[in-house]
C-alpha cells in the first residue's frame, strides 16, 4: 500500500481536482502543499489531518526542495496516508519526479495521481484549444523559467517555427518580452496571435491578447499578474468563438457567504459556477448531541417534522447510536420542510410523507396541520404525537404553532456553536452578502458599527434566504434585504441572477 500519494489539485479551479485526489484530501492524516493548489480544497481535509504549506512560488521556494524532500519520508514515517499536492500536474514541471524518486530511495512506496495541468486547462478556460483541426496539430509545452536564476533559458526558438505547433510557456510571465522577441528574432511571423492568461481557471482570470509584435506591451498595461502563462499560435483566435468563462452572468461580481462549518458551503460553488468571486467567512460549527433512544419510544411517535438535513442527519447517528436503525421508525410518518431535506432522508432509507407546497416554516405549520388532521380522519380526540429533532437554543416559533394541533416534543440533535471569525475583507468591499440563517446574519453582523451597517445598505446587497432570516437581518437595521422567493440555494442564486 502506498504511504505518499503524489496528487496533482488541478490549476485552481477546485472542481478540477480528480475524483481519486479528493478522495485522498479527504482520507489524508496529513497534507503537503504549494502555494498553487486551490486552499479551498483544504476545507474537504479532516479536522485532525496535519497542513503544511511548502510555498514554491515560481522561483523563490520557501522550502527548499531537499527540505521537501526530506519532510515527505519523515512525514511517512509517522503518518498512514501522506498526501503530497501539487498545482496542476505532478509531472508537468511540478518537481514530482524528484519527489518520487527520493521517496523510492528512502524505501518508501508512493503513488500518482495526475492533475489537470495548467498548461491544457488555462488557455482551455480562455477559450483557446491547444490543438484544432486544420489550425494546429501539436502542442509544446516549455519553461520559461531558468533554473536557480533570473535569466532567460537556453530556449532554442529555432526549434518552435512549426506554425501548425501551438507553443504554451509556463513560468515565463516576466520573459513574455524575451520569448516574443526571440521567436520574431528566429523567424517566426510578428503577426503569430499570442495570448497571456494569469490565474487562470479561478475568479481572478484575465487574459490579455495580441500578436507577438505587440502581446508584451499589452501584458504590462493591463499589469497581469502571476501566476501566468503564455500561448501562441493562430488557435488563440478561437477565443472570439469559443470564450466562455468570462462571459458568465455574475463575471465581476465579489461576494460574501456567511457559512456554519468547515466544508466550502454549496452555495459559494454554485454562485462561482456562475462566474462570481466569493469569499467565504465562517461563523460556526455544527455539533451533534448525542442520544439514546428506546424501541417502544420510537415507536410511539406519530410524526416525525425534520426542518432541516442537519436534523436528519444528527437524529439518524443517536438512532443508529441506540443500537436501532430506519426500521424502528417504521409506524411514523415523516414531514420534512423542503427538498435538501427530503434528500437526506431518502440517503437513510426513508421516503417522506409530507413536504409543503412553500419551503417556509409559515406555510410548512398551516399545510402540516391539514395533513395530521387528516392523519386521524378528523377524530377530535387523537392528538398525533410529534418529535421534532432540531438545533439546541434554535428560537422555533413552529413549535409553538405545532403545539396547536399535535403533541410536539423538541429533541436538540445538534447545536451551532459561533466560532472565530476571519473577515476575508470589509464588508462594503462586496458587491453582496448572502447569509442562510438567522445565526450568520447575527454572528457576522452584530459586532459591525452602525455606520458600516448604514454604508452596506447603500453599497452592498444583502441576500436571505428566508423570512427568519430576513427578520434577524431587519433588527440588526439591515435594509434592505433581498429575499429569495424560493427559500433555498437555487432560490437565492435565481434572485441574483434576476438582478
Ligand atoms: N504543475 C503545474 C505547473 C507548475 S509550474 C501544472 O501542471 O499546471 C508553475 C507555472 O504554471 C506558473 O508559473 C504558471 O506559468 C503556470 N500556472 C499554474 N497555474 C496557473 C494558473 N492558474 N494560471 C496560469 N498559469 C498557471
Amino acid at each position: 500500500m502506498a504511504k505518499v500519494y503524489l496528487v496533482g489539485a488541478g490549476p485552481g479551479d477546485p472542481g478540477l481536482i480528480t475524483v481519486k485526489g479528493m478522495e485522498l484530501i479527504k482520507k489524508a492524516d496529513c497534507i503537503i502543499y504549494d502555494r498553487l493548489a486551490a486552499p479551498e480544497l483544504l476545507g474537504y481535509a479532516r479536522r485532525d489531518c496535519e497542513l503544511i504549506y511548502v510555498g514554491k512560488a515560481d522561483s523563490r521556494h520557501t522550502l527548499p526542495q531537499e527540505k521537501i524532500n526530506e519532510l515527505l519520508v519523515e512525514k511517512a514515517g509517522e503518518y498512514h496516508c501522506v498526501v503530497r499536492l501539487k498545482g496542476g500536474d505532478v509531472f508537468v514541471f511540478g518537481r514530482g519526479g524528484e519527489e518520487g524518486i527520493y521517496l523510492r530511495e528512502h524505501g518508501i512506496s508512493f503513488s500518482v495521481v495526475p492533475g489537470v495541468s495548467s498548461a491544457v486547462a488555462g488557455p482551455a478556460y480562455a477559450g483557446i484549444p491547444v490543438t484544432h483541426r486544420g489550425i494546429a496539430t501539436s502542442f509544446r509545452v516549455i519553461t520559461g523559467h531558468k533554473r536557480d536564476s533570473h535569466e532567460m533559458p537556453d530556449l532554442d526558438f529555432s526549434g518552435m517555427m512549426d506554425p501548425s505547433e501551438t507553443l504554451v510557456f509556463l513560468m515565463g510571465l516576466s520573459k513574455v518580452r524575451q520569448i516574443a522577441e526571440g521567436l520574431i528574432a528566429a523567424g517566426r511571423d510578428k503577426e503569430t496571435p499570442a495570448a497571456v492568461i494569469s490565474h487562470a481557471t479561478t475568479e481572478a482570470q484575465s487574459v490579455c491578447s495580441g500578436t507577438l509584435s505587440d502581446i508584451a506591451d499589452r501584458v504590462e498595461r493591463k499589469g497581469l499578474t502571476s501566476p501566468a502563462l503564455i500561448v501562441v499560435g493562430d488557435v488563440v483566435t478561437l477565443r472570439e468563438s469559443l470564450r466562455f468563462y468570462e462571459d458568465k452572468p455574475l463575471w465581476g461580481f465579489k461576494y460574501l457567504v456567511a457559512k456554519i462549518g468547515q466544508e466550502p458551503s454549496r452555495l459559494t460553488a454554485m454562485l462561482r459556477e456562475k462566474g462570481a468571486q466569493v469569499r467565504e467567512c465562517r461563523v460556526g460549527e455544527i455539533m451533534g448531541i448525542p442520544a439514546k433512544y428506546s424501541r417502544t419510544e420510537l415507536e410511539n411517535v406519530d410524526i416525525l417534522i425534520f426542518t432541516s438535513a442537519n436534523a436528519v442527519t444528527y437524529f439518524m447517528r443517536n438512532v443508529f447510536a441506540s443500537g436501532l436503525d430506519a426500521r424502528a421508525l417504521s409506524h411514523a410518518k415523516a414531514a420534512v420542510i423542503g427538498q435538501k431535506t427530503q434528500q437526506k432522508l431518502k440517503e437513510y432509507g426513508i421516503c417522506a410523507d409530507f413536504i409543503p407546497e412553500h419551503a417556509n416554516s409559515k406555510a410548512f405549520a398551516k399545510e402540516l396541520k391539514g395533513y395530521v388532521e387528516q392523519m386521524f380522519q378528523g377524530n377530535p380526540f387523537k392528538r398525533a404525537k410529534a418529535w421534532y429533532p432540531m438545533a439546541k437554543n434554535a428560537k422555533e416559533q413552529l413549535v409553538d404553532e405545532l403545539l396547536e394541533f399535535c403533541d410536539c416534543g423538541r429533541l436538540d440533535v445538534y447545536e451551532n456553536v459561533p466560532c472565530p471569525m476571519e473577515l476575508p475583507e470589509e464588508l462594503t468591499d462586496f458587491d453582496a452578502l448572502f447569509f442562510t440563517c438567522a445565526s450568520s446574519a447575527e454572528r457576522l453582523l452584530k459586532g459591525q458599527e452602525p455606520k458600516v451597517i448604514e454604508k452596506m445598505g447603500e453599497h452592498t446587497k444583502i441576500y436571505s434566504i428566508g423570512p427568519k432570516c430576513s427578520a434577524a437581518l431587519s433588527g440588526l437595521g439591515v435594509s434592505p434585504v433581498i429575499e429569495a422567493a424560493v427559500n433555498n440555494y437555487e432560490g437565492l442564486v435565481n434572485c441574483v441572477l434576476q438582478k
